[in-house]
């Protein structure tokens, strides 16, 4: 076998060999215990895949792709070593945004080159197709996920921006970009047409990002990862690279399917995430619209009382959990109940947080066991209706009853928590705030309910500190 052969052989195994671990890193990360696993694998396949691409034989120098690997690497190491989990969301956004920029130099790159040239080595209709969708999906994916970025970083408000035909000129700059594409499919080298697609699919990213609130943004990025992954697709058509159209297609399903998810444990569809501009303003409960209830509250000494003497206890996590950090000190109350003779489970609702699986991700990284956690609505809402006490730590729309009471709630119709079930339920919460949907929580003023107002992580703090009070009969 001549050179070129062995090598070409090398480089299609690498790719064979990346595929593979990339689907087994999937289905790795289908089950938390193996998730690590799963990083794990995805990342060798990437190494694998990095392999197979620099023992490609059109590269002619390797100056920039070194240059680029390591201003790349001091870049990125320092930036995903520092990162806090909180702010993932924003990070995947901006790592995103990079991926895209790669898919559309290259998409413009190839398409300068290849129209350029004649014979075989010029542009068919085929390729024009591919090219002129990567640049699509590409330059899309580029500002979206800046637009993204920029929002949850709060550079620009969180808050939806709206004005008036806003939808019917998306609808137009969309209608003009596939008319664009498909004159440039016709007429391969008709470059205007390609340059269209290009601009306006800028213009996309920027105008159907802006109407999408904050709050929305892991459904915009998981969709936004879909668009890169077709964009990294038709890269791979357009350059006849075997293991970009494998992970192109994977990331482009995985997200589009991450993206349904979402908007299914919301209840909420897709064209209202798109279109629907949710988080406009806070609105109010049914309940609080009629009469002012005040929550009741409890010290931190009685409630600890309680705590020691349950036999069932359910935590029910949310958002502020994330942002106090409380993880730790969580897993230490839970551990003193335990002592004490108490069973004590998690109910995790699958958008809890603000990224799936975001509070999965930080009971396990405090040494929470997966048995304790109850990932089923319907499940964690039975043994929550047996539990003595149920603890909700930084949490509200997922343990809103008007999900089920209010027909006018934005809430209305998403499976919840149902916590006032339980003989008493306590809610660790720094004060009035809202949740993600802006609506006013009715469960904050039922009878069995009694509040712990403080930063999660001091409260549970407290909590730590009185049971051990109680054990040494202060
Ligand atoms: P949430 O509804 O956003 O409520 C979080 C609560 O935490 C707030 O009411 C806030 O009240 C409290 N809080 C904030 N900081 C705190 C701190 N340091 N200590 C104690 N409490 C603190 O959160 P959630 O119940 O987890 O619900 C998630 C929401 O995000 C849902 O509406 C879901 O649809 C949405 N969402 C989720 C995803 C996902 O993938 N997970 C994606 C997009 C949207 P105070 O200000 O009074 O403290």
């Amino acid at each position: 076998m001549n050179e070129l052969g062995t090598r070409d052989l090398i480089i299609q195994a690498s790719y064979l060999a990346a595929s593979v671990l990339f689907i087994l890193g999937l289905r790795s990360l289908t089950k938390p215990p193996q998730a690590r696993l799963g990083m794990q694998q995805a990342a060798m396949g990437m190494l694998f895949a990095v392999i197979g691409t620099l023992l490609n034989s059109n590269i002619l120098t390797y100056q920039w792709i070194l240059i680029g690997l390591v201003v790349g690497g001091m870049i990125g190491y320092p930036m995903a070593m520092k990162i806090k989990m909180t702010a993932m969301p924003q990070f995947i956004a901006f790592s995103h945004a990079f991926g895209a920029i790669a898919a559309t130099l290259v998409g413009v790159v190839e398409y300068r080159v290849r129209s350029g040239a004649t014979g075989e080595e010029g542009l068919s209709h085929g390729l024009a197709a591919a090219l002129g969708l990567e640049v699509l999906f590409g330059a899309l994916t580029v500002t979206g996920s800046f637009m993204a970025f920029g929002k949850l970083q709060e550079l620009i408000t969180g808050r939806p921006i709206t004005f008036k035909g806003q939808n019917a000129v998306n609808l137009l700059m969309i209608a003009v970009a596939f008319t664009a594409l498909g004159l440039l499919i016709v007429n391969p080298m008709n470059g205007a047409a390609f340059y269209t697609v290009l601009g306006l699919a800028f213009l996309l990213g920027i105008s159907m990002v802006l109407p999408i609130g904050g709050g929305d943004m892991p459904v915009v990025i998981s969709l936004l990862n879909s668009y890169a992954g077709l964009a990294a697709a038709a890269t791979g058509f357009a350059i006849g690279n075997n293991v970009l159209i494998i992970a192109g297609a994977l990331e482009g399903a995985g997200g589009f399917i991450l993206s349904l998810m979402m908007s299914k444990a919301m209840n909420r569809s897709f064209g209202n995430i798109i279109f629907g501009a949710f988080g406009a303003a806070p609105t109010k409960s049914t309940a609080a619209k009629g009469e002012a209830k005040e929550p009741r509250s409890i010290t931190p000494e009685d409630a600890a009382v309680q705590l020691a003497y349950a036999s069932s206890v359910v935590i029910i996590p949310g958002y502020g959990m994330a942002l106090a950090q409380a993880q730790h000190v969580c897993r230490e109350l839970m551990e003193l109940i335990e002592k004490k003779g108490g069973e004590v489970k998690y109910a995790i609702h699958p958008v809890a947080g603000r990224m799936p699986g975001h509070l999965n991700v930080i009971l396990s990284e405090a040494g929470i066991d997966y048995g304790a956690l109850l990932t089923d609505v319907d499940d964690a809402n039975r043994v929550i209706a047996t539990a003595d006490v149920v603890i909700v730590i930084g949490a509200n729309d997922i343990v809103n009853p008007d999900a089920e009471d209010d027909k006018s709630s934005p809430l209305y119709g998403m499976p919840i928590f149902r916590p006032w079930t339980a003989k008493a339920v306590f809610v660790i919460k720094r004060g009035k705030g809202t949740g993600f949907s802006g609506v006013e929580n009715p469960l904050f003023t039922r009878d069995n309910t009694l509040m712990l107002y403080g930063d999660a992580k001091g409260v549970l703090g407290s909590l730590v500190k009185e049971i051990k009070a109680l054990d040494e009969g202060h």
